[in-house]
């Protein structure tokens, strides 16, 4: 595509949705970043209990997306492309490591309640590194029951709000990717933000990542979008380093190492679905996670020795039906083209890599491939 035919790109959101898409257009389309610019009413640094996701997640790859064909493709690339996008970042941090980066990699185990829709499982044998399932009798030394199925898998490891704000400064000081701190009434609006750096191009494409913010941002209203509010307790544990799942039919129970000096772990969780409350936070919920994640991982330690740093509530920006990932042409002739990309729940960061190929595809209308 010749310099002056490609279209002016804006990026809607500055959450890990928004950041991956950017990552996305530079690597694989090879747009160069300064033709890019990101407007978000938050940007990475930023903190906002009810309108920036990104920096309150665990996190961690697990198996909490659900078994349709599309989100177990996004999962599978994120996985895959994930060493990709440490690698770049590394070589652009000179010096640094992957526990500094904020991702790295983390033996994981993962149990259920129930034995897990056959599809996933067939899907997660075929690119897991170190997938092994459990035996009968490991699974029935787990407190406080036996499971009815387990699996153990090496995995990948964010401290969130770290890795964000690296990411963000890759893009930025690597790329020249533009980011302006604005908020938006109507997602048109984002014609007016462009890279100056840009020559410029009477088409526009605008990628939609504005997590919750699409129930309520003009053009888009979507009233399928709702909050899943999760507490946690962060720990200092430097002796846990490994992640544990417990999923449950009314609980998911989860501990997280975060990469970093902090040797910080979170606990969870909970998954309240349509609760938007994120600035309180509650005791008796406190309780009960420490009740399940001590169980379930005894080695953490009592309750009563362990170090909180922090009790903390966020939101998951959820969506009847599943994310939204959809091409929408409001000029005559593709002149200003909306890619929607939000509705990430609860495993942004471990699928919003796949969700950001799928969208930038979208955009340029071309074929799926497994590889960036
Ligand atoms: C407790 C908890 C634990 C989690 N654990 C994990 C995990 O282990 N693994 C995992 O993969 N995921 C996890 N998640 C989910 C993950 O955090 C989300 O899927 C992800 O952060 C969603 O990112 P996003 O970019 O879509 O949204 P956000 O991070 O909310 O970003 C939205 C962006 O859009 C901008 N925006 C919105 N409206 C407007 C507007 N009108 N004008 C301008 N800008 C606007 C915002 O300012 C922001 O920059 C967890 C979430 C929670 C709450």
């Amino acid at each position: 595509m010749s310099k002056s035919s490609r279209p002016q790109v804006t990026i809607v959101g500055a959450g890990i949705i928004g950041l991956y898409t950017a990552y996305v257009l530079t690597e694989l389309q090879k747009i160069p970043g300064s033709e890019i610019c990101v407007v978000a009413k938050y940007l990475p640094g930023d903190q906002s209990a009810s309108g920036y996701t990104s920096p309150w997640a665990g996190g961690n790859w697990s198996c909490i997306s659900p078994n349709d064909e599309a989100t177990l493709f996004y999962d599978k690339f994120t996985y895959e492309n994930l060493a990709r996008l440490q690698k770049a970042l590394l070589t652009f941090f000179t010096g640094r490591d992957d526990e500094w980066l904020g991702l790295s990699r983390r033996p994981s185990r993962e149990l259920w309640d129930q034995v897990p829709n056959e599809r996933k499982i067939d899907s997660l044998r075929s690119y897991l590194e170190d997938y092994r399932v459990l035996s009968e009798k490991e699974l029935n030394e787990i407190r406080p029951t036996a499971p009815a199925f387990g699996i153990t898998l090496k995995t990948w490891n964010f401290n969130c709000p770290v890795f964000l704000f690296n990411f963000f400064q890759f893009l930025r000081d690597k790329h020249q990717v533009r980011f302006v701190k604005q908020e938006l009434t109507h997602l048109a609006q984002a014609k007016c933000y462009v890279n100056p750096l840009c020559s410029g191009s009477d088409r526009h494409i605008i990628f939609n990542c504005t997590g919750l913010g699409a129930r309520d941002l003009g053009g888009v209203r979507d009233h399928k979008v709702y909050p899943t509010r999760g507490q946690v307790v962060v720990v200092r544990a430097p002796h846990i380093n490994e992640n544990c799942l417990r999923w449950g039919r009314d609980y998911a129970t989860y501990i997280i190492p975060r990469p970093g000096k902090g040797k910080e772990v979170v606990l969870g969780g909970f998954l309240q679905v349509d609760n938007g409350n994120a600035q309180d936070t509650s005791l008796s919920e406190t309780e009960d996670i420490l009740k399940r994640t001590l169980t379930l991982l005894p080695k953490i330690g009592r309750a009563d020795e362990l170090e909180i740093i922090r009790v903390a509530a966020g939101l998951r920006p959820s969506r009847y039906g599943g994310p939204r990932i959809e091409r929408e042409v409001k000029g005559d002739d593709d002149n200003l083209v909306f890619i929607h990309n939000y509705g990430a729940s609860g495993y942004g960061y471990q699928g919003g890599l796949g969700m950001a190929l799928k969208a930038v595809q979208l955009a340029f209308r071309q074929e799926r491939s497994s590889r960036l």
